[in-house]
């Protein structure tokens, strides 16, 4: 066994004999935290952090137009995660993950 590509240990298991590929860019996946069915559809972890990145952005609400302000930097924010209610400050994704 080749002891290359092991991008992150720690619960990976080896599934290179089940000859899977990823259902969207059809890479060929060796790896996986868990073993799938036969049947079950897989992707590789590009894709599936790509998939949960387009999830949390389709659930970002389109708040360009209402001129709010990053409380802490000042930046105008176009997207929010939720409704802003105007009584709390708000903050840019920036300063947020801070
Ligand atoms: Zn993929
Ligand atoms: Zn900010």
């Amino acid at each position: 066994m080749a002891e290359e590509d092991q991008g992150f240990s720690g619960g990976m298991q080896d599934v290179s004999d089940m000859k899977i590929k990823c259902a969207g860019c059809g890479k060929d996946i060796t790896e996986l935290p868990f073993r799938p069915k036969e049947d079950q559809e897989v992707h590789c972890t590009d894709c599936f952090r790509k998939k949960k990145d387009e999830e949390r952005e389709s659930r970002m609400i389109d708040v360009s137009g209402k001129g709010i302000k990053c409380a802490s930097c000042g930046k105008d924010i176009e997207k929010l995660p939720f409704e802003p209610s105007g009584d709390r400050p708000v903050y840019c994704s920036d300063c947020y993950r801070k």
